[in-house]
Protein backbone atom coordinates (compact mmCIF):
# COMPACT_ATOMS: atom_id res chain seq x y z
CA UNK A 1 0.00 0.00 0.00
CA UNK A 2 1.06 3.80 -0.83
CA UNK A 3 0.60 6.00 2.16
CA UNK A 4 -2.14 7.44 0.43
CA UNK A 5 -4.10 4.23 0.70
CA UNK A 6 -2.99 3.50 3.94
CA UNK A 7 -4.50 6.83 4.74
CA UNK A 8 -7.51 6.64 2.97
CA UNK A 9 -7.88 3.02 4.34
CA UNK A 10 -7.61 4.26 7.91
CA UNK A 11 -9.93 7.27 7.54
CA UNK A 12 -12.44 4.92 5.48
CA UNK A 13 -11.97 2.77 8.69
CA UNK A 14 -12.50 5.30 11.25
CA UNK A 15 -15.87 6.81 9.40
CA UNK A 16 -17.52 3.42 9.23
CA UNK A 17 -17.11 2.66 12.82
CA UNK A 18 -18.50 6.54 13.51
CA UNK A 19 -21.47 5.41 11.61
CA UNK A 20 -21.81 1.71 12.83
CA UNK A 21 -21.97 3.55 16.49
CA UNK A 22 -24.34 6.45 15.50
CA UNK A 23 -26.44 3.21 14.42
CA UNK A 24 -26.46 1.56 17.80
CA UNK A 25 -26.64 4.72 19.56
CA UNK A 26 -30.00 5.50 17.15
CA UNK A 27 -31.21 1.91 17.44
CA UNK A 28 -30.83 1.29 13.49
CA UNK A 29 -29.49 -1.53 11.84
CA UNK A 30 -26.24 -0.45 9.68
CA UNK A 31 -28.12 -1.83 6.76
CA UNK A 32 -30.49 1.18 6.90
CA UNK A 33 -27.63 3.32 6.00
CA UNK A 34 -25.74 3.67 3.42
CA UNK A 35 -22.01 5.74 3.07
CA UNK A 36 -21.59 8.09 0.02
CA UNK A 37 -18.20 8.66 -0.47
CA UNK A 38 -18.20 12.57 -1.69
CA UNK A 39 -15.06 12.24 -4.04
CA UNK A 40 -15.84 16.05 -6.02
CA UNK A 41 -12.14 17.42 -5.01
CA UNK A 42 -10.76 13.27 -4.73
CA UNK A 43 -8.57 12.70 -7.16
CA UNK A 44 -9.04 9.14 -9.57
CA UNK A 45 -6.33 7.05 -7.36
CA UNK A 46 -8.15 7.95 -4.26
CA UNK A 47 -11.24 6.62 -5.87
CA UNK A 48 -9.68 3.88 -6.89
CA UNK A 49 -8.23 3.19 -3.13
CA UNK A 50 -12.06 3.68 -1.67
CA UNK A 51 -13.25 1.26 -5.22
CA UNK A 52 -10.57 -1.43 -3.10
CA UNK A 53 -11.46 -0.94 0.21
CA UNK A 54 -15.40 -2.29 -0.74
CA UNK A 55 -16.95 1.42 -1.22
CA UNK A 56 -19.83 1.13 -3.49
CA UNK A 57 -21.42 4.56 -3.84
CA UNK A 58 -19.93 7.52 -4.90
CA UNK A 59 -21.46 11.23 -5.13
CA UNK A 60 -20.20 13.63 -7.89
CA UNK A 61 -21.76 17.20 -7.56
CA UNK A 62 -20.92 18.47 -11.38
CA UNK A 63 -22.50 16.50 -14.08
CA UNK A 64 -19.87 16.79 -15.83
CA UNK A 65 -17.20 15.36 -14.02
CA UNK A 66 -19.28 13.20 -13.35
CA UNK A 67 -19.43 12.19 -16.66
CA UNK A 68 -16.10 11.84 -17.29
CA UNK A 69 -15.50 9.68 -14.61
CA UNK A 70 -18.16 7.27 -14.90
CA UNK A 71 -16.54 5.41 -18.00
CA UNK A 72 -12.93 5.28 -16.33
CA UNK A 73 -14.42 2.79 -13.24
CA UNK A 74 -16.32 -0.73 -13.31
CA UNK A 75 -19.81 -1.55 -13.81
CA UNK A 76 -21.53 -1.54 -10.58
CA UNK A 77 -20.53 1.52 -8.70
CA UNK A 78 -23.69 3.30 -7.42
CA UNK A 79 -23.25 6.62 -8.99
CA UNK A 80 -25.10 9.59 -7.06
CA UNK A 81 -25.56 13.26 -8.22
CA UNK A 82 -25.50 15.58 -4.96
CA UNK A 83 -25.10 19.12 -6.83
CA UNK A 84 -27.23 20.78 -9.16
CA UNK A 85 -28.36 19.55 -12.26
CA UNK A 86 -28.70 22.17 -15.22
CA UNK A 87 -31.56 21.31 -17.74
CA UNK A 88 -29.68 20.34 -20.52
CA UNK A 89 -27.73 17.85 -18.70
CA UNK A 90 -30.44 16.20 -18.25
CA UNK A 91 -30.10 13.73 -20.95
CA UNK A 92 -26.46 12.62 -20.41
CA UNK A 93 -26.75 12.14 -17.00
CA UNK A 94 -29.66 10.28 -16.06
CA UNK A 95 -28.35 7.09 -17.73
CA UNK A 96 -25.31 7.75 -15.27
CA UNK A 97 -26.63 7.58 -12.00
CA UNK A 98 -28.45 5.42 -9.77
CA UNK A 99 -29.39 8.34 -7.74
CA UNK A 100 -29.83 12.51 -8.19
CA UNK A 101 -30.13 13.73 -5.00
CA UNK A 102 -30.83 17.41 -5.97
CA UNK A 103 -34.07 18.06 -7.83
CA UNK A 104 -34.79 21.97 -6.76
CA UNK A 105 -37.49 22.84 -8.70
CA UNK A 106 -41.02 21.59 -10.53
CA UNK A 107 -39.33 22.90 -13.67
CA UNK A 108 -36.51 20.34 -13.18
CA UNK A 109 -38.44 16.92 -12.03
CA UNK A 110 -40.96 17.95 -15.56
CA UNK A 111 -37.81 17.83 -17.62
CA UNK A 112 -36.51 14.71 -15.78
CA UNK A 113 -40.03 12.87 -16.38
CA UNK A 114 -39.83 14.16 -19.53
CA UNK A 115 -36.60 13.09 -20.83
CA UNK A 116 -37.04 9.65 -18.78
CA UNK A 117 -40.15 8.71 -21.05
CA UNK A 118 -38.05 9.07 -24.22
CA UNK A 119 -35.07 7.26 -22.83
CA UNK A 120 -37.71 4.68 -21.34
CA UNK A 121 -36.12 4.67 -18.11
CA UNK A 122 -37.67 5.11 -14.35
CA UNK A 123 -35.02 7.59 -12.64
CA UNK A 124 -34.75 7.07 -8.68
CA UNK A 125 -34.35 11.03 -7.49
CA UNK A 126 -34.75 12.87 -4.22
CA UNK A 127 -36.10 16.30 -3.80
CA UNK A 128 -33.47 18.90 -2.38
CA UNK A 129 -34.87 20.93 0.33
CA UNK A 130 -33.81 24.27 1.76
CA UNK A 131 -34.80 23.44 5.83
CA UNK A 132 -32.48 26.28 7.01
CA UNK A 133 -33.67 28.80 4.54
CA UNK A 134 -30.56 30.34 3.96
CA UNK A 135 -29.68 32.75 0.98
CA UNK A 136 -26.85 30.42 -0.21
CA UNK A 137 -28.79 27.18 -0.16
CA UNK A 138 -30.15 25.40 -3.42
CA UNK A 139 -34.25 23.78 -3.02
CA UNK A 140 -37.38 23.80 -2.12
CA UNK A 141 -38.84 25.79 0.72
CA UNK A 142 -40.89 22.90 3.18
CA UNK A 143 -43.77 25.19 2.21
CA UNK A 144 -43.70 25.13 -1.61
CA UNK A 145 -42.98 21.54 -1.53
CA UNK A 146 -45.92 20.60 0.34
CA UNK A 147 -48.01 22.84 -1.75
CA UNK A 148 -46.46 21.45 -4.99
CA UNK A 149 -46.72 17.88 -3.45
CA UNK A 150 -49.70 16.72 -5.71
CA UNK A 151 -48.54 18.14 -8.57
CA UNK A 152 -45.47 16.05 -8.05
CA UNK A 153 -46.99 12.77 -7.69
CA UNK A 154 -48.75 13.31 -10.98
CA UNK A 155 -45.30 12.71 -12.52
CA UNK A 156 -45.16 8.87 -14.75
CA UNK A 157 -42.14 8.31 -15.11
CA UNK A 158 -39.69 10.22 -12.51
CA UNK A 159 -39.67 7.92 -8.90
CA UNK A 160 -39.43 10.22 -6.02
CA UNK A 161 -37.76 8.76 -3.62
CA UNK A 162 -37.40 10.94 -0.59
CA UNK A 163 -35.92 14.17 0.54
CA UNK A 164 -32.41 15.77 0.86
CA UNK A 165 -30.74 18.65 2.70
CA UNK A 166 -28.01 20.53 4.02
CA UNK A 167 -27.59 21.52 7.15
CA UNK A 168 -26.10 25.20 7.50
CA UNK A 169 -22.61 24.57 8.43
CA UNK A 170 -21.16 24.61 12.10
CA UNK A 171 -18.38 23.29 14.26
CA UNK A 172 -21.27 21.89 16.36
CA UNK A 173 -23.31 19.16 14.70
CA UNK A 174 -25.98 19.50 17.65
CA UNK A 175 -27.37 22.74 15.94
CA UNK A 176 -27.74 20.26 12.68
CA UNK A 177 -29.94 18.19 14.87
CA UNK A 178 -33.63 20.45 14.01
CA UNK A 179 -32.54 20.60 10.89
CA UNK A 180 -32.27 17.23 10.26
CA UNK A 181 -35.29 16.73 12.74
CA UNK A 182 -37.40 18.83 10.25
CA UNK A 183 -36.57 16.91 7.44
CA UNK A 184 -37.91 13.99 8.66
CA UNK A 185 -40.89 15.42 9.70
CA UNK A 186 -41.74 16.75 6.44
CA UNK A 187 -41.20 13.09 4.87
CA UNK A 188 -43.70 11.70 7.24
CA UNK A 189 -46.44 14.32 6.24
CA UNK A 190 -45.77 14.09 2.72
CA UNK A 191 -45.82 10.44 2.98
CA UNK A 192 -49.13 10.14 4.50
CA UNK A 193 -50.03 12.07 1.82
CA UNK A 194 -49.25 10.06 -1.04
CA UNK A 195 -50.84 6.66 -1.31
CA UNK A 196 -48.87 4.53 -2.29
CA UNK A 197 -45.36 6.68 -2.18
CA UNK A 198 -43.29 5.82 0.39
CA UNK A 199 -40.38 8.86 0.58
CA UNK A 200 -37.84 6.02 2.15
CA UNK A 201 -35.09 8.12 1.51
CA UNK A 202 -33.59 11.34 3.77
CA UNK A 203 -30.07 12.20 1.98
CA UNK A 204 -28.88 14.42 5.07
CA UNK A 205 -25.12 14.60 6.78
CA UNK A 206 -22.11 15.69 5.60
CA UNK A 207 -18.53 15.03 7.35
CA UNK A 208 -19.48 17.30 10.25
CA UNK A 209 -22.65 16.20 10.92
CA UNK A 210 -23.36 12.98 10.07
CA UNK A 211 -23.37 11.09 13.10
CA UNK A 212 -26.43 13.43 14.19
CA UNK A 213 -28.17 13.22 10.97
CA UNK A 214 -28.41 9.56 11.33
CA UNK A 215 -29.43 9.32 14.68
CA UNK A 216 -32.84 11.98 13.38
CA UNK A 217 -32.64 8.86 10.42
CA UNK A 218 -30.66 9.54 7.59
CA UNK A 219 -30.79 6.36 4.82
CA UNK A 220 -27.62 8.66 3.01
CA UNK A 221 -24.92 9.74 4.26
CA UNK A 222 -22.71 12.23 1.81
CA UNK A 223 -18.90 12.28 2.94
CA UNK A 224 -16.34 13.49 1.19
CA UNK A 225 -13.51 15.47 3.80
CA UNK A 226 -13.62 13.09 6.12
CA UNK A 227 -12.71 10.31 3.90
CA UNK A 228 -9.57 12.47 2.29
CA UNK A 229 -8.00 14.14 5.39
CA UNK A 230 -4.39 13.67 5.55
CA UNK A 231 -4.58 12.76 2.12
CA UNK A 232 -2.44 14.59 -1.10
C1 LIG B 1 -19.27 18.39 -0.90
C2 LIG B 1 -20.60 17.90 -0.48
C3 LIG B 1 -20.73 16.97 0.54
C4 LIG B 1 -19.55 16.43 1.33
O1 LIG B 1 -19.10 17.38 2.22
P1 LIG B 1 -17.90 17.07 3.25
O2 LIG B 1 -18.04 18.13 4.26
O3 LIG B 1 -16.65 17.16 2.45
O4 LIG B 1 -18.13 15.72 3.80
C5 LIG B 1 -22.00 16.53 0.84
N1 LIG B 1 -23.08 16.98 0.19
C6 LIG B 1 -23.00 17.90 -0.80
C7 LIG B 1 -24.24 18.35 -1.49
C8 LIG B 1 -21.75 18.40 -1.17
O5 LIG B 1 -21.67 19.29 -2.15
Amino acid sequence: MTSTESQIAENYERVRQQVTAACRRAGRAESEVTLVAVTKYAEMEWVQALLQLGAKDFGESRPQQLAERVPLLPNGIRWHLIGPLQRNKVRATLPLVSLIHSVESVRLLDRIDRIAAELERRPRVLLEVNVSGEETKHGFSPRALEDAWERMLAFEYVRIEGLMTMAPFSDDPEEARPVFAELRELRDRLTSRSSGTALRELSMGMSNDFTVAIEEGATLVRIGSSLFEGVG
